[in-house]
């Protein structure tokens, strides 16, 4: 599917009217059919969002470690433990007790 903002432009460079409507679709990257479809009203602007951008707390190149405070696999801070914490500051959970694990044999 198309991306909405290039639709958008389409619409936008037609409603300019200083173009051809094989211009615009040589600008805009998309068939003349679309540009045709576009101004005749045959195609409704509508498209693909743009990409989300990706979430703070899960835009990371910090290195994947254990996690001392519940041992999950995770890039510090640990966001597990920070919902967790979170949690327990709002009195949803008890708080958190660490995961038993088994000692670790010497090789
Ligand atoms: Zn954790």
């Amino acid at each position: 599917m198309l991306r909405l903002v290039v639709v958008q432009e389409v619409r936008r460079l037609l409603d300019q009217g200083n173009l051809s409507q094989r211009k615009i679709a040589t600008l805009a990257g998309v068939s003349r059919g679309t540009v045709q479809a576009i101004a005749s009203g045959q195609r409704a602007i509508f498209g693909r969002e743009s990409e989300p951008e990706e979430h703070e707390l899960f835009k990371s190149d910090a290195p994947v470690l254990r996690c001392p405070g519940c041992g999950a696999m995770a890039t510090m801070p640990c966001l597990l433990c920070r919902a967790r914490n979170h949690r327990t500051c709002l009195g949803r959970d008890p708080p958190a007790t660490p995961p038993k694990r088994p000692p670790r044999r010497a090789a």
